[in-house]
């Protein structure tokens, strides 16, 4: 019944977007499935690759390459659009070429951007009006990301989705939700995508989705780096250009776009709703870090498979267009952004958005109710489309800084923090070794509140709400230890996993959770006649003692907390314990390296 439904809709939908997709026109041999299919049908894995090596066959603009693994065993696939022929990154960016890069299915259940990116780049390749689009711009996109949830297909893990008719999985090999992977990195996946990354280094970056949430009368929604976040010349240019005229291209595609929609459970207005906080374990909060103008696509999952498919095209052209005429200043900005995060003193580690400030959004919704459920003894939200409006509503766009820091002159990190270390070079942070064992005077954080998620998350329990104290301690450093100086452009990256209170630094995605266990300890029958020494010898502790018993009644009434105070105090308390492991250098002091 459902399905039958659907396709009356697609049908229906085919009927005007036969024209968009030159059905006509298109030889038979570079039909894609989704247009064999009268767009019921999106492409298997393999089915894409092989579409995919046969355009690079036959056009020698179009480059498949693959760069690592990933969870799934199988290589991740880069496929290139270079009008030049010319596939080597150095030489593009030596050249001032733009690189666009596009990622899709990283939830493969949202499958649009697959299909789209095939057309596309077929259509590139094929059409002399389209040509002009990549004279200065070369794209490269990653046809599926999650290949683990793309070859896990079926009809049903998608129950709010409209078409197509089978697609691929959230989880990928490992069950991992690759768009929270791109910071702890636990899947290969997220370092075959870190190469690219960091090969091309994309002046814009697009990841196309399917949206979940109300329903409204737009096809696309879109989802752009929070620009406050981006901060400086580009996250102004972002905000005042680059979003208005992306909004401009697609209404004269007649495709008008919102900025997604960041409810659930609610309609939007009349309250209005809040940009989405990209924080850096996402994809476009990732790219953030690196200068990269992220966004993500986000097609509405009630509306049909075709108009979702085609609404995706048109963004990607639209991308293609400004890039084609705004490339230069594009690139002039980054530069800048890029050139000035080596001297920037203060970063941020976490963002609040601004309820005092909004701006207002005209926004086309459906009309909707609350009605008796006739499944469970509630009511339920309905939507009638059937009663489109446009309303004026706030958009709380606006984001402030909620905690800062002044940066060190550099990071130390001990060798033994491998993964840190391996992620460090892996992002293309420039990295000294120490070349003999040292001790230096540096600034130790110690970890004195978190909280924990009672969940897992992301197969981690997540910590949140870290607070530190800083101490300044002689700390012995060996041979091969690694320094990190904070004068690189990948500065927002270092800062922003290093600096424990970090909302997705690596303290709060568990990478440090062994000092957070105390290794050694005492028998109390022992340890109070070196107690009763210890005080003997030490008239700070005996006052220190005596003042929080004088001040604390708990403690006044708990000898063993006594006891444990004395302990902690004392030489004999581990000074590893809460402390976390990388250093802060804030003097200007010799360090040796190699
Ligand atoms: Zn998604």
């Amino acid at each position: 019944m459902m399905l039958k439904y659907f396709t009356n809709i697609l049908t229906l939908c085919l009927a005007c977007c036969c024209v968009f997709y030159g059905f006509a026109q298109q030889k038979s041999e570079w039909l894609t499935k989704f247009e064999q299919t009268q767009g019921q049908e999106t492409l298997t894995y393999s089915e894409g690759i092989a579409y995919l090596e046969k355009l690079a066959g036959a056009y020698p603009e179009i480059k498949l390459l693959t760069y690592g693994t990933t969870d799934s065993g199988l290589p991740l696939h880069l496929v290139i659009f270079s009008e030049d022929k010319n596939f080597e990154p150095e030489d593009l960016q030596a050249q001032g070429k733009l690189i666009f890069m596009v990622n899709n299915a990283i939830h493969p259940g949202e499958p649009d951007g697959v299909d789209a990116t095939m057309m596309l780049l077929r259509d590139l390749a094929q059409k002399k009006s389209l040509q002009k689009l990549l004279k200065n711009t070369v794209l490269i996109a990653i046809p599926f990301y999650n290949i683990g949830g793309a070859l896990n297909r079926s009809a049903y893990s998608r129950a709010n989705q409209n078409g197509p008719l089978s697609y691929g999985f959230r989880g990928n090999a490992r069950n991992l939700d690759l768009n929270r992977d791109f910071i702890k990195a636990d899947s290969k996946n997220a370092l075959a995508f870190t190469e690219i990354f960091q090969t091309w280094k994309p002046h814009v970056f697009l990841d196309n989705h399917v949206s979940n949430g109300a329903d409204y009368q737009y096809v696309m929604t879109y989802l752009a780096t929070q620009p406050d976040k981006l901060g400086g010349g580009l996250g102004n240019y972002l905000r005042n250009e680059f979003i208005p005229h992306l909004n401009q291209q697609m209404n004269d595609k007649k495709q008008p776009m919102t900025p997604y929609v960041n409810v659930f459970g609610r309609t939007p207005e009349p309250e209005g709703f809040a940009g989405f906080y990209d924080s850096p374990r996402y994809t476009s909060g990732y790219t953030t870090l690196f200068h990269t103008l992220g966004f993500i696509s986000e097609t509405h999952m009630l509306k049909p498979y075709p108009a979702r498919v085609q609404a995706t095209y048109q963004l990607m052209q639209s991308f293609l267009e400004i890039l084609a005429t705004e490339g230069e200043k594009i690139k002039a900005l980054r530069a800048k952004q890029a050139q000035d995060a080596i001297s920037q003193n203060e970063f941020v580690l976490d963002w609040q958005v601004r309820r005092d400030t909004s701006s207002v959004l005209l926004f086309r919704g459906y009309e909707a109710t609350r009605i008796p459920s006739k499944v469970s003894t509630g009511q339920r939200l309905k939507y009638h489309p059937d009663k489109p409006f446009t309303k004026e509503i706030p958009f709380y766009e606006f984001y402030k800084p909620s905690i800062s820091i002044q940066k060190p002159i550099a990071y130390l990190i001990p060798q033994a923090w491998h993964k840190v270390i391996d992620l460090m070079k892996r992002n293309d942070v420039e990295m000294k070794q120490l070349s003999q064992d040292q001790i230096i005077d540096l600034d130790a954080y110690y970890i004195t509140d978190f909280k924990t998620r009672t969940q897992p998350y992301e197969s981690h329990y997540v910590h949140y709400q870290t607070e530190v104290e800083k101490k300044k301690q002689s700390i012995f450093l060996r041979k091969g230890d690694y320094v990190i100086f904070t004068n690189q452009s990948s500065n927002r990256y270092i800062i922003e996993t290093l600096e424990p209170q970090a909302i997705d630094s690596f303290f709060n995605w568990n990478f440090f959770d062994s000092i957070l266990q105390q290794k050694e300890g005492y028998s109390s029958y022992v340890f109070e006649d070196l107690a009763e020494e210890l005080l003997k010898n030490d008239a700070t502790l005996r006052k220190k003692l005596k003042e929080k018993i004088d001040t604390d009644e708990a403690f006044a009434k708990n000898p063993d907390s006594q006891l444990y105070f004395i302990y902690q105090n004392s030489p004999y308390f581990e000074k590893e314990y809460m402390r976390y492991p990388i250093f802060r250098l804030e003097e200007n002091i010799n360090i040796l390296t190699e």
